[in-house]
């Protein structure tokens, strides 16, 4: 029988069907965070249950550090310290390997995983985060999971699991310059809304997909759950493997022989079949931002502010007209005429190496407008690293914008550094429901090249009119 991908990975780690039609799978890795990690295993301590397999567990500090240089163990919520400390102690304790705040390893969970090699094409991996989708670009089946379900991954290597639909997203075509995968997906959820992926394992498929970069895979696959995916994935290729070479964590010798014998495996069977498919033609889309508080409020940057009252559906009416409220909009308004306070690169989403060049590239030798508040933090230490020795935290620095250390920082608000209430944000993160970038803040969400326009111009701007310096 022709399988899919995500079968022979759902077989491969398949322990038991059970009898009320749910599955227990094998889980390869977890990775962790200070928020929830450190609450996980304490827990865990309290009742006397061990990690099974603390080499096969990780941590890193991300959600609650602070992103200011020089942070040491500033916390951007109040009370934060203590997820830190705990985290640090509890770790420790079960043997499991953290990432530090002074680690030069450390950064945003799913940025690090696939960074230091943690993640391979094959593997099930969880995280209890909703974004550990992002490592499906790898070709890994990987979700985000609770916190219950940490504790029984921690303590089994296991989870209980209903095998979701499968859906196929198959682009086709090549982008256009100046647009990227961020505008791809929320091209694609704007065009079928942010549950249109609901209950599905989607497969980025077609030679659109092959053609984009292994970064550029991890955008689009980032934001499978905001399509309400149970998990994005795309076949490893020779992409793929040239991106995990000689990654720490990654095999060597005749390990990587035999695990590349078995990648190469890791597609779907010609013949196989999907519950659902979806086309895009790459070629159609333009640079996309949200104009509302939903992934789905997603617009090309030519567009207009939809008008409520077209829409027949009274629910949706509705939700689109406190959307409008919210955001201190009006129909019929064109996207790239609003000006902006707050200009935001950051997130798992969007701040990677490549997403940090092609906001430089953007900003070299041009300055924000003055009264924009303009942020910059990288995914990973690494990354800061490498893009300093690249000389793109000057470009960004004599632009205007704040360069920080890496971490999750204001992508969410975490009851401490926020956006101001009715700052208008431009944003490369990948949520933009009320008051997830600070109280009554308003985030726009867009690629790093639409943000860095942007904080040029003052108004979310099409980065395809400035001039790009390479
Ligand atoms: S960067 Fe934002 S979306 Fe990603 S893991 Fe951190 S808080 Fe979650």
């Amino acid at each position: 029988m022709p399988k899919t991908l995500f079968e022979k990975i759902w077989n491969d780690h398949l322990i038991a069907e059970l009898d009320d039609g749910a599955c227990l799978l094998h889980v390869d890795r977890v990775f962790l965070h200070e928020r929830t990690g450190g609450i996980a295993l304490s827990s865990m301590e309290a009742e006397q249950r061990q990690v099974r397999n603390p080499g096969h567990v990780f941590c890193t500090m991300d959600h609650i550090i602070d992103t200011f240089p020089g942070r040491g163990d500033a916390t951007m919520a109040p009370g934060g310290r203590q997820f830190i400390t705990s985290a640090r102690q509890a770790t420790r304790r079960a043997g499991i390997t953290l990432f530090d705040v002074n680690d030069p390893r450390q950064g945003i969970s799913h940025v690090i995983s696939a960074e230091l090699g943690v993640t391979l094409p094959g593997l099930t991996v969880v995280c209890p985060d909703s974004h550990t989708c992002t490592l499906g670009a790898l070709g890994a089946l990987a979700w985000g999971i609770g916190s219950s379900e940490c504790e029984h991954a921690l303590t089994t290597e296991t989870l209980r699991l209903v095998k979701p639909k499968q859906m196929a997203v198959r682009l086709q075509g090549g982008l256009a310059a100046g647009v990227t995968a961020k505008d791809v997906i929320l091209h694609l959820t704007g065009k079928y809304s942010a549950s249109g992926g609901s209950g599905c394992a989607i497969e980025f498929c077609g030679e659109g997909t092959r053609r984009l970069p292994v970064e550029a895979r991890m955008t689009l696959c980032n934001m499978a759950v905001e399509f309400s995916a149970f998990t994005g994935i795309i076949a490893p290729d020779d992409e793929t493997l040239k991106y995990i070479s000689g990654r720490p964590y990654a095999p060597e010798g005749g390990e990587w022989d035999k695990a590349v014998e078995y990648w190469r495996r890791l597609h779907t069977d010609a013949g196989a079949k999907y519950d659902k498919e979806l086309h895009l033609d790459l070629a159609e889309i333009e640079p996309t931002v949200t104009w509302g508080t939903s992934p789905q409020h997603a617009i090309g940057i030519s567009g207009m502010i939809p008008d409520p009252d077209k829409e027949s559906n009274k629910g949706t009416r509705q939700a689109m007209q406190r959307a409008m409220d919210y955001m201190g909009l009006t129909a019929g308004t064109a996207i790239n005429t609003i000006p902006i306070d707050a200009a935001f690169i950051g997130s798992c989403t969007n701040s990677r190496l490549s997403d940090l060049r092609d906001a430089a590239r953007i900003l070299k030798g041009n300055k924000i407008t003055r009264r924009i508040k303009a942020i910059c933090v990288p995914g990973s230490s690494r990354i800061k690293r490498e893009a300093e020795q690249e000389g793109i935290d000057r470009i960004f620095t004599e632009a205007g914008f704040e360069w920080r250390e890496s971490g999750c920082s204001m992508c969410f608000y975490a009851g401490g550094e926020g956006f101001a209430e009715r700052e208008r944000i431009i944003s490369s993160t990948n949520r933009n429901f009320e008051g997830r970038q600070g109280q009554g803040a308003r985030s726009h969400l867009a690629s790093p090249a639409t943000v860095a326009a942007s904080a040029l111009t003052g108004f979310i701007t099409d980065a395809r009119n400035m001039a790009i310096q390479q």
